[in-house]
């Protein structure tokens, strides 16, 4: 268990790098075979938004100056957090720390759709009219700012252990790209994943314009905790791929726009669905229920 803390501890960065551009890279071209949906990705007015947040919040993210894995050693050095203070065995601190984070990162996107003022921030990363790997990265930065301090609470209070949380992250990172891929598998084989993992089927639904299907399937990499807490919603293969995406009241140019994006947290809960741009490409929605 050394040798690997070590090995992630000296490579960290670079092998996060790695996965995420190398699953981005092979799911991607994957996307060009085994695709969902085969409506037109609109790559040349959704790619440059999408890219553009994605750069924007690798930069924030650089700039946080305390690390989550400074923190798991301050917390293991003090005997802080219930894990530390037991002195549990590394393999199942291992193993509860890695459900426990992936139970605050659940509880985190749950009241990110729950409280309004959250939702102003996050409904940035369900704008996006259709899904693949560029949306992976698509959040307003100030979401980035928020989940810090959550994620850094929630290590003092567990004490997950620093090779807990970046194998988590490393998992975490391949997951965020592999469930926004506008990809398919065969059904049995989905259901089987579907157990444990969250799957491009299932964040699908999550990204549905109808308000009951975006607050569910909250998850982000394990599937366990929709289940238990009955936010996990199922729809059928075929009805997939004509779904409507994005959000109802913004099916327009508006949704392309990095600028009005970096905006839209401040802006009312309530968007009209007039277009400032031309409706042109995504088409307005029928759904005319402003949904916060
Ligand atoms: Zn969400």
């Amino acid at each position: 268990m050394d040798t690997i803390d070590a090995f992630l501890r000296a490579e960290m960065e670079p092998l996060q790098y790695g996965v995420f551009f190398g699953a981005l890279v092979v799911l991607a071209i994957l996307e060009l075979f085994a695709y969902r949906s085969s409506k037109a990705p609109q790559r040349y007015r959704r790619w440059p938004t999408n890219v553009g947040l994605t750069i924007l919040n690798i930069i924030v993210t650089g700039a946080i100056p305390v690390s989550g894995v400074f923190i798991s050693d301050y917390a293991r050095e003090n005997s802080i957090g219930i894990l530390n203070i037991l002195e549990v065995a590394p393999v199942i601190a291992l193993a509860i720390g890695f459900w426990f984070r992936s139970f605050v990162s659940w509880a985190t996107h749950l009241a990110m759709h729950r409280i309004p003022l959250l939702w102003r921030v996050h409904r940035v990363h369900h704008t996006d009219p259709y899904l693949d790997v560029s949306t992976t990265v698509r959040f307003h930065p100030i979401e980035c700012l928020i989940n810090t301090p959550i994620l850094l609470a929630s290590l003092l209070m567990m004490g997950i252990s620093p090779i807990t949380l970046m194998l988590y992250e490393l998992l975490d990172t391949a997951m965020a790209v592999f469930t926004h891929a506008n990809i398919r598998f065969p059904r049995r084989l989905e259901r089987v994943m579907r157990f444990v993992l969250v799957t491009p089927d299932m964040h699908r639904v999550h990204h549905s314009s109808w308000q009951p299907e975006t607050d569910s399937n909250y998850g982000a990499t394990l599937s366990v905790w929709d289940h238990v807490f009955r936010t996990y919603r199922d729809k059928s293969p075929e009805a997939l791929p004509s779904m409507q995406l994005g959000l109802a009241e913004c099916q327009d140019d508006r949704s392309t726009s990095f600028w009005w994006l970096m905006t839209l947290p401040f802006r009312s809960r309530y968007l009209s669905e007039n277009t400032f741009l031309t409706p042109q490409g995504f088409g307005l929605s029928e759904n005319k229920a402003n949904r916060r």
